[in-house]
């Protein structure tokens, strides 16, 4: 692609159904990341794990957890996109514009730019910054967009810079959604998506047992190389 103004990231064929991304996505989600979260969570890593698919078929290719008790740099997302390059042979391993990447956790900002410089076009996420910090207890995906990065206008106050996006969705780069953005595309009707409202409701369920373990873990001094736990 040669020096291009838009803000749409090359077409993503072949084009999945909101409904079969929510079944795959919601069954790895279960079936994969959630077992070795309580692994991680056990040990003092936070509850965020990413997958990585192949946009063909929708196979897993990686998948992986927070890995903090090692390094602070070692997000879910990150220790993903590692582990991708690591263990999967060049000759086998699928460019990552072909590829899917799924976040349990809206990508903080060092993931968000892992996520571009490998070369993904295209994520999806289960829970949001907000669920984060309210479902979670971990604020600081917010609050490094807020401080870091919200550089204010001239004329911007308190609200105006409250009501901004704290990143781009859709860019030249990639283009993200949450699940509950799926849910809406779903043409069933509102009974097809409250089912799938239903089902990330259970999946909130599955991660509040994991984060009572990191906090409790937390409170008790589990080794993290974290600064921000
Ligand atoms: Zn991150």
């Amino acid at each position: 692609m040669s020096s291009s103004t838009t803000n749409t990231p090359p077409n993503n064929n072949p084009h999945h159904s909101p409904q079969t991304l929510l079944s795959t996505l919601l069954s790895l989600t279960e079936s994969h990341i959630i077992p070795l979260t309580a692994a991680g969570v056990k040990s003092g890593s936070k509850l965020f794990g990413a997958a990585i698919l192949s946009r063909s078929d929708l196979t897993p290719l990686t998948v992986a957890t927070n890995n903090e008790r090692e390094s602070p740099l070692l997000h879910g997302e990150i220790n993903c996109i590692q582990q991708f390059f690591a263990t999967i042979p060049p000759s086998a391993r699928p460019p990552t514009k072909e590829c899917i990447f799924f976040a349990t956790h809206e990508p903080c900002s060092l993931c968000l730019s892992g996520i571009t410089w490998a070369g993904f076009n295209e994520f999806y996420y289960l829970f949001t910054y907000q669920d984060s910090r309210d479902l979670f207890g971990i604020p600081y995906d917010i609050d490094i967009l807020e401080q870091v990065f919200r550089v204010p206008g001239k004329g911007d106050d308190e609200q105006s810079l409250r009501g901004r996006p704290l990143y781009n969705k859709n860019n030249k780069f990639f283009r993200s959604k949450s699940l509950a953005d799926l849910i809406e595309e779903l043409e069933g009707g509102e009974e097809e998506k409250e089912k799938w409202r239903g089902e990330i409701g259970r999946m909130k369920g599955l991660y509040n047992g994991l984060s009572e373990t990191y906090q409790e873990g937390k409170s008790k001094g589990a080794e993290s190389s974290s600064v921000w736990k």
